[in-house]
C-alpha cells in the first residue's frame, strides 16, 4: 500500500513563538511530497524532524501573509545551493512570482532549476496523475487566500483469480470487466461484473483550510475527507474578533467538519496568545467528536474509510 500522509512543520499564527512555527506542511503520497505553505524557518523544521525534500515537485500556497511563505525564497535557495535540477511548480496568488523573482535578482541568483509558477484564480484541479487529483478553493479572508484537497482517484476493480483462471479473458475483456462490464459465456449465459471482480480500496483525501473566516461555502470542497486541516485560530471568548480578523475559532472549524461529513478534524493555526491549546479541543470537540490537536513535528496517516 502507498503511503498517504501529512507532516505538520509548523501549526502556529502570524508571529512565531518557542513553541510554534509559523504555517508549513508536508505531504508525502507515494514517491510524491506536495509543500502546502512555507512559513518563516520552515527549512530548519524539515531539517530538525528529518522531512525530506526529494520528490517535492509541488508547492502551494495559501495566500500572501508573511506567516504563510516568508520561507519559501530560503528553501528555493537552498534547493539551489544542493544542485537541484528537477523543475518546481508554485501555486500561489499572482504576486507571488514578482516578489520572489525580484529576491533572486538583487542576490544575482540564477537558479540550476526550473521555477514554474501559476496563478491561483478559479476554484479548479491543479495537479493531476493517474492516482491523485489536487484542487483548490476559494476562502474567506482579509486578502485572496485558498484551500487545497488532495483526492486519490478511485481504482478499477480488480479481477477474481478464479475467474481469470478459469476463463481466462483477453485482454480488451479483462480492461472492460475492470470498468465495470460483464463477461458473456459463449453459450450466451453472463456472468455479472460483481461476482467476477472484488472492489477496489477506498480512495483517501485529504483537506487544508487555512487562513479563513467561518464559512460554509468550502463544504461541497471539502466533503467526506478523511482528514481535514482546519485553522482554528482562536476560542469562543474571541469570536467576535475571529470574524474582525477572518479567521476561525475552534468550535467553528469543528461546525465546518461537521456540515462536511469529514473522517477526522486536525486544528491548527492557534494564536500565539494561548501558552496551552487544551480549551480548544474541548471547545471544538462539544460539535465534533473525531478532532485533534495537530502537533509540531508529527506524521498523521490518513487512512481509508
Ligand atoms: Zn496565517
Amino acid at each position: 500500500m502507498t503511503d498517504f500522509q501529512v507532516t505538520i512543520l509548523g501549526n502556529g499564527s502570524a508571529v512565531p513563538t518557542t513553541l510554534q512555527n509559523p504555517t508549513a506542511q508536508m505531504l508525502q503520497i507515494g514517491h510524491h511530497r506536495f509543500l502546502i505553505d512555507c512559513g518563516e524557518g520552515t527549512q530548519m523544521q524539515m531539517i530538525k524532524y528529518q522531512v525530506s525534500r526529494k520528490n517535492l515537485s509541488h508547492i502551494f500556497i495559501s495566500h500572501l501573509h508573511g506567516d504563510h511563505y516568508f520561507g519559501l525564497i530560503g528553501l528555493i535557495s537552498t534547493m539551489h545551493l544542493y544542485g537541484r535540477e528537477m523543475p518546481l511548480h508554485i501555486y500561489a496568488p499572482e504576486s507571488l512570482e514578482e516578489i520572489i523573482r525580484l529576491q533572486l535578482k538583487y542576490s544575482e541568483t540564477r537558479l540550476k532549476y526550473p521555477l514554474l509558477f501559476h496563478v491561483l484564480q478559479d476554484a479548479k484541479v491543479i495537479y493531476d496523475d493517474n492516482r491523485l487529483e489536487v484542487s483548490c478553493f476559494p476562502l474567506n479572508h482579509r486578502i485572496p487566500s485558498w484551500g487545497f484537497v488532495l483526492r486519490e482517484k478511485m481504482k478499477e476493480r480488480n479481477l477474481r483469480k478464479n475467474f481469470v483462471d478459469r476463463y481466462a479473458p483477453g485482454v480488451e475483456q479483462m480492461h472492460r470487466i475492470k470498468q465495470g462490464g460483464d463477461f458473456a459465456l459463449p453459450g450466451g449465459k453472463v456472468l455479472k461484473n460483481e461476482e467476477i471482480t472484488v472492489e477496489p480500496p477506498l480512495p483517501r483525501s485529504y483537506a487544508y483550510c487555512s487562513d479563513t473566516a467561518y464559512d460554509e461555502d468550502v463544504v461541497p470542497f471539502i466533503q467526506s475527507v478523511n482528514i481535514l486541516y482546519h485553522e482554528a485560530t482562536f476560542d469562543d471568548a474571541m469570536t467576535d474578533i475571529a470574524a474582525e480578523k477572518f479567521h476561525s475559532t475552534a468550535r467553528q472549524a469543528a461546525q465546518i467538519a461537521a456540515k462536511a461529513g469529514v473522517g477526522n478534524l486536525l486544528l491548527g493555526h492557534f494564536s500565539a496568545r494561548f501558552s496551552d491549546v487544551d480549551h480548544l479541543l474541548t471547545e471544538a470537540r462539544e460539535v465534533f467528536r473525531n478532532t485533534l490537536l495537530s502537533e509540531q513535528g508529527k506524521t498523521y496517516v490518513i487512512e481509508r474509510g
